[in-house]
This record gives structure tokens, C-alpha cells and sequence, in this order.
């Protein structure tokens, strides 16, 4: 799960991190009553998405004036924003951050993040932070170095804790709040399963403080149950509404830019249909995994999700009965084809348990449907049938 960096921010100010004082606003008549909380003379305008890339799209700007701040508020607020992380369709900015301007004077880059190959916590640190960390790992990657701590109780000890921080070659004062720092996002790391702390960038202003000026945070949502205040924080405008509705029915999807929409149950046959798709010259346009004691109610909303991607030309259900009953999908399927007109071509694969009764329910019914026998025979035969 991600955050908004004004919550992340929040969490690193709990944790004893350094950050600037910022309120955030959801619609813009909040402005002039919550900017009283703020000291400054300049102020930065920051959108809020959950996607990075923001300052080179318009999405942060330093606002000199305070008399502009409402103006430039007006028409970031509800901006489609188009960054290197959000895909060609953008988000829309639907909450702005204000915050205290800094003087900046060196930016860096400084991240957290659990390393499933060694089961380490990994520190990355680069002198060259700010907005083209993606060109320096490409072209100089020797400026980006990785330190991986064991995961401890007690935390990091002092050398471990140098090795991270010397790249930036701080002075005494700001090497105690640096390690600090270090400790505190590790922290954060256990304490609140996060998979992921970025700061990007970690600056020294002119007046030599050490400040988190952009945040980004990552949750393991295996873990999430467990921690409720996290789970308060999403932000569901930021999620495809199909997931969040598959979500809804426990069904394991994954939104594709493909024309194919598929129905399998098991992620290896999830895998091996989409393969299949791909080798025959078509993609996927979804992972969907029904799972196995699938109800004839999941398999509806799984084939109304499947519908409501108007890049879908084509469905392939490639169903395996094990625990799953072949009747029962077939079932399914039926009730949410009375919901929904089925305007495109359906090939459908049954095998296993009940697979006799499953063809029966669907070949009784007036649905247009091609049969297979085989999976490659279905492949051959759905992208046949959209051509
Ligand atoms: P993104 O990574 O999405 O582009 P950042 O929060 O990193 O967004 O902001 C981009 C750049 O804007 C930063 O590298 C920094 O130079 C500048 N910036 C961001 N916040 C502030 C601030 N509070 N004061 C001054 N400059 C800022
Ligand atoms: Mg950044």
C-alpha cells in the first residue's frame, strides 16, 4: 500500500525525523485559515498523487508571493498531472500540500527498503538526490552505494550507521541528526512494516539543517492487518476502481493493457493463459485469479470486472475444476451474462471437476459461446475470434 508524502512526512515527524512544517488542503477554501500554522515567507505548492516525478510535471512550485498561493492553488487543484510514474493517463491532483519553503544548498538521496534476496534491510544513499535519481543509477551507478543491515532488535550500531551516512561527507552537527535519521527510518521499517522509505531529496539548506523535503512510503499489505492506523491512511481516488472492487470480492486482479480478458483459477494457470495469449500475437488485458472454492457470486463480479475494461475484445475462461466446480463457474458466468449484455466473443475451457455439467449449464444457454479443447486450442480460438 502507498501513502501520500504528506503522511509520510507525519509518520517521520513521529519517528523524530527533521521535516518542514506543511498543512495539507482538500479543497481550497481550507487555504487561508490553515496557512496561519505556517512561518515562512515562501511557501512550495505540492500535489499529491502517489506517483513521483511531480516537480518536472508542475506538480511543485515555489510560490514567492503569498498573494498568488490561492491562484496557483485554483489550478493545480484537479489537474490531470502526467509524470515518468503515473502512465500516459496521469493522475488527477485531488489534495494539495503547502509547506515551508527551504533554502536549499546541497540535494541528496537517501532510501529504506526490505531486500527479500538476503533478508536484509537495505540503505541506498547518493550524493547526486533531486529529480533525475533514475539518469544517475543508468549512467553513473558507481555514485549510488548500498549498505544491508541485518534485522535486529537493537537497531543499527555506529558503524554501520557511518558506512550509510559518509558518501555525503557531513559535519559533526549534521552527522548526529543523520544518524538519527538513519535509525528512525529503520525503525519505521519494523515498527510499521513499511517495504519502503524514500527521501528524495534529503537536503542541507544554506543555513546547513538537514531536511526531509520529499517522502514516499511503502507498506507490505500482507502485513497491513496488523497495523490499522496505516490502513487509515489510503487513499482509495488512487487505486483503479477495478481493484478496489476486486478487492471488494477477495478476487486477485490485475488490470493489463491488453484485449483479452481472461478468467482462470490458480495463478500458474493465470500465467500460463497469459502466456499462451502472447504467443498466439495478443496480450492479456487482465491477471485474474478467481482462486478455488470460487461462489457462482465471485465468478459474476469477476466477469463484470473482466467487462468493464473497454479494452476487452475477447474473453478466455480457462477454468481447472479442483476444488472449483466447473457447474458452478459456468453458473456464474450465466448470472452475470443476464446482467450484462456480452457484446464480444467468449472461449471457454473447462477441465476437471464437474466439467460434463459445466459445458451442459452453458451449452443450454443462448450465450455465443466457442468451446475448446485444450488450452492451446482456446488461445488458437479466441484470437481467432477477435480478429
Ligand atoms: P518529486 O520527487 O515528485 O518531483 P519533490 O518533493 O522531490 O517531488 O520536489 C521536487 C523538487 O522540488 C525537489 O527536488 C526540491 O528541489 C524542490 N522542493 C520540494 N519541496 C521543497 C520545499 N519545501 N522547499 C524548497 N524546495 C522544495
Ligand atoms: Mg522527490
Amino acid at each position: 500500500m502507498n501513502i501520500h508524502e504528506h503522511q509520510a512526512k507525519e509518520i517521520l515527524k513521529e519517528f523524530g525525523a527533521p521535516v518542514s512544517n506543511g498543512v495539507v488542503i482538500l479543497s481550497i477554501d481550507e487555504i487561508s485559515e490553515k496557512i496561519k500554522k505556517l512561518k515562512s515567507k515562501e511557501f512550495v505548492l505540492k500535489a499529491q498523487i502517489h506517483a513521483g516525478g511531480r516537480g518536472k510535471a508542475g506538480g511543485v512550485r515555489l510560490i514567492k508571493n503569498i498573494s498568488n498561493l490561492e491562484k496557483e492553488a485554483k489550478e493545480m487543484m484537479g489537474k490531470v498531472l502526467v509524470t515518468h510514474q503515473t502512465g500516459p493517463e496521469g493522475k488527477q491532483v485531488k489534495r494539495l500540500y503547502i509547506e515551508e519553503a527551504s533554502d536549499i544548498s546541497k540535494e541528496f538521496y537517501l532510501s529504506c527498503l526490505i531486500d527479500r534476496e538476503t533478508s536484509k534491510i537495505a540503505f541506498i544513499s547518493s550524493t547526486e538526490g533531486g529529480m533525475d535519481i533514475e539518469k544517475v543509477a543508468s549512467d553513473t551507478p558507481n555514485k549510488i552505494i548500498t549498505n544491508k543491515i541485518d534485522l535486529r532488535n537493537d537497531g543499527l550500531n555506529s558503524e554501520e550507521i557511518e558506512k550509510i551516512i559518509s558518501i555525503f561527507k557531513f559535519n559533526e552537527k549534521q552527522k548526529i541528526i543523520a544518524s538519527k535519521l538513519i535509525k528512525s527510518l529503520y525503525e519505521i521499517i519494523i515498527k510499521k512494516d513499511a517495504s519502503l522509505i524514500e527521501i528524495n531529496p534529503l537536503i542541507i539548506t544554506k543555513s546547513d539543517e538537514l531536511i526531509c523535503l520529499d517522502a514516499k512510503m511503502n507498506f507490505d499489505d500482507n502485513a497491513i492487518f496488523r497495523r490499522p492506523e496505516i490502513l487509515e491512511l489510503r487513499d482509495l481516488n488512487e487505486e483503479d476502481p477495478a481493484e478496489i472492487e476486486a478487492s471488494k470480492h477477495d478476487l486477485a486482479y490485475i488490470k493489463l493493457n491488453g484485449s483479452i480478458g481472461c478468467m482462470v483459477n490458480g495463478a500458474g494457470l493465470a500465467m500460463a493463459t497469459m502466456d499462451i495469449i502472447k504467443l498466439y500475437g495478443k496480450e492479456p488485458a487482465n491477471f485474474l485469479d478467481v482462486g478455488g472454492g470460487a461462489t457462482k457470486e465471485k465468478v459474476a463480479a469477476a466477469f463484470k470486472l473482466i467487462l468493464s475494461d473497454k479494452n476487452v475484445k475477447g474473453i478466455l475462461i480457462n477454468i481447472f475444476g479442483g476444488i472449483m466446480r466447473c457447474d458452478i463457474l459456468a453458473q456464474g458466468v450465466l448470472d452475470a451474462a443476464k446482467e450484462i449484455n456480452l457484446s464480444v466473443p467468449l472461449v471457454v475451457r473447462l477441465a476437471g471437476t464437474n466439467f460434463k455439467e459445466g459445458k451442459e449449464i452453458l451449452d443450454k444457454s443462448n450465450l455465443k459461446i466457442l468451446s475448446a479443447s485444450d488450452l492451446n486450442d482456446a488461445a488458437k480460438k479466441i484470437v481467432e475470434a477477435i480478429k
